[in-house]
């Protein structure tokens, strides 16, 4: 299973980090060993001073693809789930002013919240091309993010990614995070909802 992670998909997020907005999707993965095992903590690495939330709507891969043409994406994902793709705000800083990877700042262990939960898309309205979905920090609303509002709707996304990658059973991608991220501290409870639906509470140590 692969974890694909799509980098600045909603406008107000891309400006609030000084960034352009994108021509194209931007992707990059994170390993299996990212998974934090649910029920558990996130523990903040001794490595960074800085590490963000960012709520993201997850897609689940149900079929093997490549090369999908976007008209026939809806096809290969059969479900939606909720996720925070930790990042190690300072560490990324550093590597993308050196014009180096970022696995280091977003893909170590514990980095990827994946909800239990996943919601079959069939049961979702419009096929999830509008759904709200929000992330509490300690019962605070810190982001707020509409599923309409991406700069690349799934199916694109799903299109893009499989020209230069083969899609499996399986696999899944993150579609980017919203407005508001920002700074988790030892104590912090995350909680996030699709709707009104919570879909995974998360202690931070
Ligand atoms: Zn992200």
């Amino acid at each position: 299973m692969k974890i694909i992670c799509i980098g600045r998909n909603y406008a107000e997020h891309a400006t609030e980090l000084g960034n352009s907005i994108p021509s194209e999707p931007l992707f990059f993965l994170k390993p299996d060993s990212a998974v934090l095992a649910h029920r558990h903590p996130f523990y903040l690495p001794d490595w960074s001073d800085d590490v963000h939330f960012e709520v993201e709507l997850l897609i689940r891969i149900c079929k093997l693809g490549k090369c999908i043409a976007p008209e026939f994406a809806y096809r290969y994902y059969d479900a939606i789930s909720l996720g925070i793709d930790f990042t190690a705000r300072d560490v990324q800083k550093e590597i993308k002013s050196k014009g180096h990877p970022w696995e280091k700042a977003k893909a170590f262990d514990g980095s990827a919240v994946i909800s239990r939960d996943w919601l079959a898309l069939d049961a979702c309205e419009n096929g999830a091309h509008n759904t709200e979905f929000r992330l509490e920090r300690n019962g605070q609303i810190v982001q707020k993010g509409n599923s309409k509002d991406m700069l690349f709707g799934m199916d694109h996304l799903i299109a893009h990614v499989s020209k230069f990658m083969t899609l499996k059973l399986g696999d899944i991608i993150f579609t980017g995070t919203p407005a508001g991220v920002g700074p988790v501290q030892a104590g912090d409870t995350l909680e996030g909802f699709i709707e009104d639906r919570s879909m995974f509470r998360v202690p931070v140590r």
